[in-house]
């Protein structure tokens, strides 16, 4: 069991002032103690920020390519631990060993992507307003940004608002989710290796309601970048808002497949399939519907239940789908599961706990199809977080477009189709921050904007390319006579 997780303040290595640590177990088989973390309280998130506060001058006025080369020397360093990193991903959250290897890529890539970013940060030359008058804009950072994330890609995410955060200038404290801290504090390793100043980024464990609720009441904070549960977020959003910070806050997801008419049942059944059980479920982007019209809806169904049924459920080192991350999330899906049977679903595969010698003792569940499912049912309209897809059948392309915007979510959204007009009516029409075309709907690229519609995101900013600089500076017009 690895007991060195401390908290990482003002460049140094800290056991909490509560003297409160929480053990996290192997969700494979949870008997197995993984590591054991800090459990932070008010006082520690207080002494990060301040920390954070004091740094933010100097790192504001250190030089682009300088705070490049921390990030890149920091990519380099992760970049070598790539394997170690996988196997604590597998360890402590439960992923398929080869999408954890492609989270923990992901993670490095971010960190080289966003070190270039860094000496090239923007702000324009402009026409001379009267003789002898330079006018330009430059980019400035905001300050101090709490960063608080979710468990479910516990170093992708981090990565992905820690780069730009620092890249731009700013100092930040980072909460990391309380179930799978470990792959954030190694992100804090490799910055502190890289030679990053003391207090320029500070990682904090422990409860969200206590630690991460501490930066986002605290004066000193600036800036708010939450990923998590829509439920956690919006609460968020109106402290932060409340406390006259930026904030953004990117949430929950009740992704839809539309399978048309022209669709091979067969290839839109694994683009479901790969959407919907990929990551157990577990994705924000997960597809959860999928919305078929009615001439090709036996094939399809029978096509997807194959695929559920074929899934290699299992341990995450040896297996194609891992378990869920704790017993919460797993007990949460077997509801949803009773839930949409009452609602008068059918069951069409899978809705149970596995048996077999390598699935006994973790979390783990199957891959599930509901049918005969309406779009006001439950089970069509929260997220469920679960490798479970609800069939939804329909009878015309209008009606797949309509029911799949019928939900309070609007992150990512695909389309099934032969046909090109249909295509871009989707793309037209689909209220999703992502949409894709004869693609799953998980799966994204680190240089295109990130974010969703409704209670996904809060819609002002996006993540990820150059936008997700944005959120992390703040422009300044210049006269310059
Ligand atoms: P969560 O909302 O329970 O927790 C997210 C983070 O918020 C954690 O660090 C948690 O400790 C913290 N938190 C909890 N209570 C808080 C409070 N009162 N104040 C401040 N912070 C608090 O979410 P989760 O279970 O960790 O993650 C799963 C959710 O995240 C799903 O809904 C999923 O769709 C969403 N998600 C969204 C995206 C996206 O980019 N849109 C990406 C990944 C996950």
């Amino acid at each position: 069991m690895v007991d060195s997780s401390r908290n990482y303040v003002d460049g140094q290595w800290s056991e909490t002032r509560t003297g409160d640590t929480v053990d996290v177990v192997n969700p494979a088989n949870p008997t197995e103690t993984i590591a054991r973390y800090q459990q932070s309280g008010v006082a520690d998130a207080n002494e990060a920020v301040e920390a954070a506060s004091k740094a933010a001058e100097a790192w504001a006025n250190t030089a682009g390519p300088e705070r490049g080369a921390v990030l890149r020397e920091a990519g380099k360093r992760l970049d070598a631990r790539t394997d170690e990193l996988t196997d604590q991903l597998v360890a402590e959250e439960g992923k398929a060993r080869p999408e954890a290897a492609g989270e923990v890529q992901r993670a490095v890539d971010i960190f080289y992507y966003f070190a270039e970013k860094a000496s090239d940060l923007g702000g324009t030359v402009k026409g001379p307003s009267g003789r002898n008058t330079n006018l330009y804009t430059r980019e400035e950072p905001v300050g101090v940004a709490a960063l608080i994330t979710p468990w479910n890609y516990p170093i992708a995410i981090p990565a992905w608002k820690l780069a730009p955060a620092l890249a731009a200038g700013n100092t930040v404290v980072l909460k990391p989710a309380s179930l799978a801290p470990g792959p954030a504090l190694a992100l804090a390793e490799a910055l502190d290796e890289a030679g990053l100043p003391d207090g320029v980024c500070n990682v904090v464990t422990g409860p969200g309601s206590t630690v991460a609720n501490a930066f986002v009441q605290h004066e000193a904070v600036d800036a708010v970048s939450f990923t998590g549960s829509s439920h956690v977020g919006e609460m968020v959003y109106d402290q932060a808002t409340d406390e006259g910070k930026r904030v953004q806050t990117e949430m929950g997801g009740k992704n839809p497949t539309v399978v048309a008419a022209s669709a091979d049942p067969a290839e839109a059944a694994e683009i479901v399939a790969a959407g919907g059980f990929g990551t157990t479920g577990q994705s924000c982007t997960a597809c959860s519907r999928a919305i078929v019209h009615e001439d090709v809806s036996n094939d399809f169904v029978a096509e997807l239940v194959d695929r559920a049924e074929s899934v290699d459920v299992g341990p995450g080192l040896e297996h194609e789908m891992g378990p869920h991350v704790s017993q919460d999330e797993l007990d949460s899906t077997l509801e949803y599961v009773d839930v949409a049977q009452n609602e008068g679903a059918t069951l069409a595969s899978g809705g149970g706990v596995p048996e077999g010698e390598a699935v006994e003792d973790g979390y783990f569940v199957e891959p599930t199809v509901f049918t005969d499912v309406e779009s006001d049912m439950r089970i069509a309209q929260e997220e469920v977080f679960g490798p479970v897809v609800a069939v939804i059948e329909v009878s015309d392309f209008e009606e797949g477009i309509e029911v799949a915007n019928d939900v309070p979510y609007g992150l990512s959204a695909s389309v099934v189709t032969d046909d090109h007009t249909e295509a871009n009516r989707f793309v037209d029409e689909a209220e999703a921050g992502v949409v894709k075309v004869n693609e799953k709907t998980t799966g994204l690229e680190l240089h295109v904007p990130f974010g969703g519609f409704k209670r996904s995101s809060s819609e002002t900013w996006r993540e990820q390319g150059d936008a997700g600089l944005d959120f992390y500076t703040i422009e300044k017009t210049v006269y310059d006579n």
